[in-house]
């Protein structure tokens, strides 16, 4: 059985690039009128506490939104965007709670929007449907505590033709890194002008590496639009502190690609991503890269 919990790493430097992006994303493909139909294949239990006993053991959210929360001086538009959806979530600071990638997604849906959401954790689903029964959103939003990859293929494409989906898994499974493909390369035959993003982990493993050039392959032969940002906040070097002991340093980096990105996703991310170097880098190896093509 799975033992990832997001609750430990909710609010981290990766969820600050993966949100930021999905907001950016969801800003956009919120203009137009026609619905859209958004779907988070791995939802996740939708929202943390960032004082809980999980943030507090992980102190991940230290190197991520609780760093962000102070921040003096203007801020990148879609930084700022990210900002006030979290503290749209708290009643004063410091920020109690963090909200999952369902409630950032609901947050910007229209009453004709739809968000179809799966978690397949048992007790993070139970959370999760408990957490967005709060919303009454009534058949806006769907908790689906089914296989995210396999279950998206039955609902492409929506009615509307118009969406987003989002495939945030754990990669706790090394077969997560070749069920991302397969399921954005079927998604893509389903519904080819859909937005897909994906995030995944910059670590020292082939599988991580080869991801997103399996994706950026995929793009380019749908001939498909793609977006690719990264954000690596410390090495990933094994260092050993001044006791001797050895001290691993934990997620160095992520990464978000996005094919059929909004026009304006390479702007907004331009202008975040070397903020977001400043804010969040530990040492000399933060940095971040942003790169597409069409
Ligand atoms: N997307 C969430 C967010 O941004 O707030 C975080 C999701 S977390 C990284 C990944 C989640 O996927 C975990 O809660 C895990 O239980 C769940 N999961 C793992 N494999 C899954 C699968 N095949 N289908 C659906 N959910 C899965």
């Amino acid at each position: 059985m799975f033992s990832y919990r997001h609750a430990f790493h909710a609010g981290n430097h990766a969820d600050v690039l993966k949100h930021t992006t999905l907001i950016a994303i969801l800003q956009h493909l919120t203009i137009k009128e026609t619905a859209l139909m958004a779907f988070d294949t791995h939802a996740g239990a939708g929202l943390y506490r960032l004082d809980g006993d999980f943030a507090q053991t992980s102190a991940e959210a230290l190197e991520g939104i609780v760093k962000l929360q102070d921040l003096a001086g203007p801020v990148p538009a879609a930084l700022q965007a990210y900002l006030d959806t979290v503290a749209s979530f708290n009643t004063q600071k410091p920020w109690k709670v963090y909200p999952g990638s369902p409630f950032i997604i609901q947050k910007f849906l229209r009453e004709r929007d739809k968000l179809k959401l799966y978690e397949i954790h048992p007790t993070d689903a139970k959370t999760l449907s408990g957490n967005i029964a709060q919303l009454e959103a009534g058949r806006q939003v769907a908790v689906l505590r089914e296989d995210g990859f396999e279950g998206v293929r039955k609902l492409l494409p929506p009615p509307s033709r118009r969406g987003l989906l989002l495939c945030d898994p754990s990669y706790e499974m090394k077969t997560d890194y070749a069920r991302v493909p397969a399921m954005v390369d079927d998604a893509l035959q389903r519904f080819a002008t859909g937005t897909y993003a994906v995030w995944y982990p910059i670590i020292p493993r082939p599988e991580a590496h080869d991801l997103p050039k399996r994706l950026k392959t995929m793009a380019q032969r749908s001939d498909r639009p793609w977006l690719h940002a990264t954000l690596t906040v410390k090495s990933s070097k094994v260092h050993t502190d001044a006791q001797g002991n050895e001290v691993r340093p934990g997620l160095p980096a992520s990464g978000m690609f996005v094919i059929n990105p909004p026009h304006t996703l390479k702007d907004a991310l331009k202008e975040t991503l070397p903020f977001l170097v400043k804010a969040l880098g530990q040492d000399s190896n933060a940095a971040s890269s942003l790169d597409s093509g069409s």
